[in-house]
């Protein structure tokens, strides 16, 4: 009969030589923890009798280390990307370039003159570092940086039409997602809406006759997942633009994804850039970091400098401020437009401009290593809020398997986990996505996964 005296104390345990090596590695307090809970455990099945053996010494432990293991491990995890979606926003949006990640890096392991003027030896401002490569880029005057586009929206908002009317049109009252609709966002600013136009059409007349002396502004939402086709009208935008500034009322754009390069020169639609939402004459256009930019979560307002001072000035300005490794990986992004090389040097661009005999190179490279599947024809997506119903051709591994959904979980049961797709019970893997150095691991867990 097993009785609870026989159960070994927490001390005895602690004197073994596994123990020793899991307070080396997990500390004190959380190899207490775990051998303590493990013992409860005994205890509570001596209790009501489900034991007729103690469990080892040996075993006792190990059941520790599992249990500190599992309390240890990071939940945010890096994965392989095989989806053929670039911007995946379940899946972190923009891989970072080299350069982005080395300056990331390095001011996070020191310090940093964040907020110093070397040359002055006095206070700077976090804002100028990002704020000069930008006005070189895009001939804005004057730029802010913060921690989404989302906040950027709310903070534009908020510092220039708290209580005042915003003027936008039925047709770009979108939801991005995950919440964000941009009726609630400009109600939570304090802007009050002066909604023009239909859900499908609206016209010049519709926004020269809504603004007045008493709007604030008149403001764009790109519709960054959804296009409106069919019986449809919008006024180009340097019309609309005209009919605000000649009320002398400002005009701002969120554009959501902030294309620098226009897609159309790789077989995609045309997503507005930048630059051309700028000569169109917006007074400040905003976007976000890491969709088509392909840089670190960030939010972008750039343009008229008066109406920027306004926005640094706001007490929302200070909430949402961008920290300093975003501000440097950033800024190394944008050097890479300056330098004219972003489809070299940035991943996701690198992936747009992936020719189709680059991406059927790899497929079949592959399939030669698993010795199993077939190449088919299939779609990679940009996805991300950017591009919507876009899609351009690839070339894809799939691999047979009974269960899809078995197969998937298996997949993402790998170190690191691999998310894929399934279309008649088959699985599609795209290379479009993954990253050259992942292919290593991704064969050796597809191979782990489907046992082949
Ligand atoms: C994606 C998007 C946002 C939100 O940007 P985040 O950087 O994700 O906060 C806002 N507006 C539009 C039009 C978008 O597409």
């Amino acid at each position: 009969m097993t009785t609870l005296r026989d159960i070994p104390s927490v001390e005895r345990l602690l004197q073994t030589r596994p123990a020793a090596e899991m307070v080396a590695t997990f500390g004190r307090n959380l190899t207490l923890d775990a051998l303590r809970s493990t013992l409860e455990d005994i205890r509570t099945r001596v209790k009501a009798e489900q034991l007729t053996t103690l469990p080892s010494m040996d075993l006792i432990l190990a059941d520790a280390e599992s249990r500190v293991a599992t309390w240890t491990k990071p939940t945010l995890l890096p994965v392989i990307n095989a989806t053929g979606v670039i911007l995946h926003t379940n899946l972190g949006r923009a891989p970072l370039s080299d350069a982005s990640i080395r300056a990331m890096d390095a001011v996070s392991r020191g310090y940093s003159n964040l907020e110093y003027d070397l040359d002055k030896g006095t206070r700077g401002s976090r804002l100028s570092h990002a704020e000069s490569i930008l006005k070189k880029l895009t001939g804005a005057e004057a730029a802010v940086i913060v921690n989404n586009n989302a906040s950027a929206v709310m903070l534009l908002l908020a510092a220039l039409a708290n209580k005042k009317k915003v003027v936008i049109s039925r047709t770009q009252l979108v939801e991005i997602g995950g919440g964000f609709r941009v009726p609630d966002v400009m109600k939570q600013s304090g802007a009050k809406l002066v909604e023009v136009g239909t859900t499908n059409r609206v016209h010049l007349s519709d926004y020269e006759e809504a603004i007045d002396k008493s709007t604030a502004l008149v403001m764009h939402a790109h519709r960054s997942n959804f296009k409106i086709v069919g019986f449809t009208e919008e006024p180009p935008l340097d019309d609309i633009v005209n009919a605000a500034h000649a009320a002398g009322v400002p005009f701002v754009s969120d554009l959501g994804s902030g294309a620098f390069l226009d897609t159309a020169q790789y077989g995609l639609a045309h997503e507005p850039t930048v630059q051309e939402t700028l000569v169109a004459g917006a007074d400040l256009v905003c976007f976000s970091g890491d969709k088509l930019l392909g840089g670190p979560q960030a939010g972008i307002i750039i343009g008229d400098a008066q109406l920027i001072a306004k926005i640094r000035k706001h007490p929302l300005a200070r909430a949402v401020r961008a920290d300093k490794t975003c501000i440097a990986g950033l800024t190394a992004t944008l050097l890479h437009y300056l330098k004219d090389e972003p489809d070299r040097e940035i991943p996701i661009w690198r992936m747009v401009c992936l020719t189709l005999k680059q991406v059927k190179g790899r497929a079949e490279a592959w399939k030669l290593e698993l010795g199993h599947g077939e190449i088919v024809e299939g779609e990679s997506t940009v996805g991300g809020g950017s591009l919507p119903g876009e899609s351009f051709k690839t070339y894809l591994l799939a691999l047979d398997v009974k269960s899809p959904d078995r197969a998937l979980k298996k997949l993402r049961e790998q170190n690191p986990p691999i998310i894929a797709r399934t279309e008649d019970n088959r699985i599609l893997l795209d290379p479009r996505t993954v990253l050259p150095e992942q292919e290593g691991a991704l064969i050796v867990g597809i191979k782990n996964a489907l046992k082949i």
